[in-house]
């Protein structure tokens, strides 16, 4: 008898070769395979009389075989199979190319069931490689909406769908119900094995979207509970409680005035912590808005109460920036500030671990080290994460678990759908930074195509004689001869400019160089020593250039928009006035239209939301940029509904069986406790 981990090998037709080839979906037993979901599926339930048949229109016929099937060779490498069928309604001439056997297969007199789309010009009607079987055949592809499943090589959709089939057969009944009875009835949502049966078999579109909705359903909520159980519980009470801090003095020692939208962010935090509860607080803001600033106020109170505060980038150069600014900002104000990075010795390393635990610190600086297990924090009061694009779920939880119940503040540059951010983030509260700094000039964006080339270099020319520098971002580290369209390589490019610039200083940096050789060229490109840098788009993630007055983008069709907004974000942080150029030959209307919008606006939700509406969320949340695992079926941008409905019935059964100890919340802990185990890698 087969189970769920039955290996795939048990089904009738599935030997070695295609196991292999099945493994390379990730599909081993048969849990995986009832599991693989078909990508699409194309609708073959419409029956019509061969003459009712619209020119083009896909549909079955139920035909006789007319004629005994002819092949023939029309030269080397073409055979054709010709033959007639007819219906009481008409005739139709089919043709198949390449198909050989199909001559001994369809018999003269006999009835089948064609599939396929219907040609009609005059009185004549067509089909050209239809798909064929008798009537009522077991496991047809015909007569119904069939599924269509992503392969590989060594699997055709035939393959693969009486595989799914046989699964099926042999384990629906076995399959594991993770969602509690109640909770299923309650929702609306169909049981595990209709759920599994419809998806890869529709009944029809209704059933369909039942079990859609069903395993998005499942997805979210097992995902939500994984994420939950990950944070810890929120610490609702117990939080340190903070004395009412004036912040003027802090304000007053800014060389600049902060903005309103700084000023209502750090009101809100500290808020949050004088209210006797943790503070979980997300600041969203676009690049240039001013987060650090906020960071650097709410330090200063923290410090102001008598407690250190731990500051936590995603990367090592971002630390030493933040270190640098923080440090520029806080020291004058008295505040001891360290930082803890893969640039110090050993020794170093020590004597901040040392000076942390002694409480010698009032502001520590670094990377995910911060947490290691060998750093101990005294008084520490809070913690603030700079996420840029990740989020750090794991990470922060972690430093969360250091030193008592540290307020927390996660700092985040992506416009992310509030929902999402509620699945992310918890039950957080959120500062939005809606408004840029005064001053800050707008970054005049031009797309323009490879025969502005000659003009680009003598701009170029112009801004470094000015003293300016500049970025040129390309979608490639090397050349790819592989790829049908010609890419820039960030290398080639690089050399190319250099040849082109004999007077200038060119570096090339690409992420797949080593961090510490990223580092230097990035360093020395902050520090004015180089005139132009190509890049890959390592340098999305905020290095603060504020003399770079211009980003070049080679093959900005290849980019999506939010991720053109944050290239663009690395210029215009100076005084000088600055200017973004998308270079691409691309000719679709579609191309056009996305670059227009980056001439058009320097606001990055309005970017956000034109570039989910042009090009889906699939692409928005694309190369799992935002840390979570990869979800089978459901879509974090699109399945917002489903979403909000699934974080609240996780919250909600959380709260009542936090450990997930219940006996009839066996199989969810296993579930979450599996997502949980292969999130690992990826949670940062
Ligand atoms: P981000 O939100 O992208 O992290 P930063 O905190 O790096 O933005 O700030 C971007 C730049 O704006 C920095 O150079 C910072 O000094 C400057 N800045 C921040 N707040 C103000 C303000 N209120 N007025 C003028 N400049 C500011
Ligand atoms: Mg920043």
């Amino acid at each position: 008898m087969a189970d769920l981990n039955t290996p795939v090998r048990y089904i009738r037709g599935i030997g070695e070769k295609k196991a292999q080839a099945l493994g390379k979906l990730g599909v081993f037993s048969l849990y995986d395979l009832i599991s693989y979901f078909p990508r699409k599926y194309e609708d073959r339930s419409v029956y019509k009389p061969i003459a009712l048949a619209q020119n083009g229109e896909s549909v079955c016929v139920r035909a006789l075989v007319a004629d005994t099937p002819r092949l023939t060779r029309i030269r080397r490498g073409l055979e054709l199979v010709k033959l007639r069928i007819a219906d009481e309604s008409g005739l139709a001439e089919l043709t198949y190319f390449n198909q050989p056997y199909v001559k001994d297969n369809l018999h003269r007199g006999e009835s089948y069931v064609f599939y396929g789309k219907m040609e009609v010009s005059g009185s004549r009607r067509s089909m050209v490689n239809p798909i064929y079987e008798r009537e009522g055949a077991e496991g047809g592809v015909t007569g119904r909406i069939v599924p269509l499943y992503r392969l590989c090589a060594g699997l055709n959709q035939r393959v693969v769908m009486q595989a799914v089939r046989q699964g099926l057969d042999a384990c629906g009944e076995l399959l594991p119900e993770p969602l509690p009875e109640e909770l299923r009835q309650r929702c609306g949502l169909a049981q595990a094995r209709y759920a599994y049966e419809n998806i890869h078999f529709p009944a029809d579109f209704g059933a369909l979207a039942l079990a859609r909705r069903r395993l998005i359903f499942e997805e979210l909520f097992v995902l939500a509970c994984a994420l939950d159980r990950m944070r810890g519980q929120r610490v609702r009470d117990g939080g340190i409680l903070l004395a009412p801090v004036e912040m003027e003095p802090f304000w007053a020692s800014l060389p600049f005035r902060p903005t309103g939208a700084q000023r209502r962010a750090v009101a809100e935090a500290l808020g949050d912590m004088r209210s006797g509860a943790v503070m979980n607080r997300l600041v969203q803001g676009d690049v240039g808005s001013g987060k650090t600033l906020v960071a650097a106020a709410l330090i200063w109170a923290v410090w102001k109460n008598g407690l250190s505060s731990a500051f936590m980038a995603p990367t090592e150069i971002l630390a030493e920036q933040h270190f640098a600014t923080l440090s520029g900002l806080l020291s004058p104000l008295g505040l001891r500030v360290g930082r803890l990075t893969g640039a110090l010795t050993a020794k170093e390393k020590r004597e901040v671990k040392a000076a942390l635990k002694a409480g010698e610190l009032d502001l520590v600086v670094g990377t995910h080290a911060l947490f290691s297990a060998d750093v101990e924090y005294a008084r520490l009061g809070l913690v603030v994460t700079d996420e840029q694009h990740r989020f750090g779920v794991e990470q922060r939880s972690a430093l969360i678990g250091k030193g008592g119940r540290p307020h927390v503040l996660v700092m985040s540059a992506t416009p992310i759908p509030h929902t999402l951010a509620l699945i992310i983030y918890g039950d957080l509260d959120v500062s939005v930074i809606d408004e840029l700094p005064p001053g800050r000039q707008k970054v005049d964006t031009f797309p323009v195509d490879e025969s502005y080339r000659a003009r680009l270099d003598n701009f170029i020319r112009r801004l470094t004689s000015e003293g300016r520098q500049v970025f040129v971002v390309c979608p490639m580290v090397e050349e790819n001869e592989d790829l049908p369209v010609k890419l820039k390589s960030a290398q080639e490019h690089a050399a190319e400019l250099a040849a082109r610039f004999p007077e200038l200083k060119v570096a090339c940096v690409h992420g797949r160089m080593k961090a510490k050789d990223k580092d230097a060229v990035m360093a020395a490109f902050a520090a004015g020593e180089t005139d132009i840098l190509v890049a890959t788009t390592v340098i999305e993630v905020g290095v603060d250039v504020p003399n770079a007055a211009l980003m070049i983008v080679e093959n900005a069709e290849r980019f999506g928009l939010s991720q053109l907004h944050q290239l663009r974000g690395r210029v215009g942080r100076g005084p000088h006035k600055s200017y973004c150029v998308l270079v691409s030959d691309a000719e679709s209307e579609e191309v056009r239209a996305r670059l227009a919008i980056m001439r058009k606006t320097n606001d990055g939700f309005q970017i956000a939301e034109e570039d989910l509406r042009l090009r889906g969320p699939g692409d928005f949340f694309g190369s799992r940029q935002h840390g979570l695992p990869e979800t089978h079926i459901a879509d974090l941008g699109a399945d917002t509904q489903i979403l909000q409905r699934a974080k609240a019935e996780a919250d909600a059964l959380l709260r009542e069986d936090p450990e997930l100890a219940w006996p009839e919340h066996a199989l969810l802990r296993e579930r979450v406790e599996k997502l949980f185990q292969s999130g690992r890698d990826s949670f940062n």
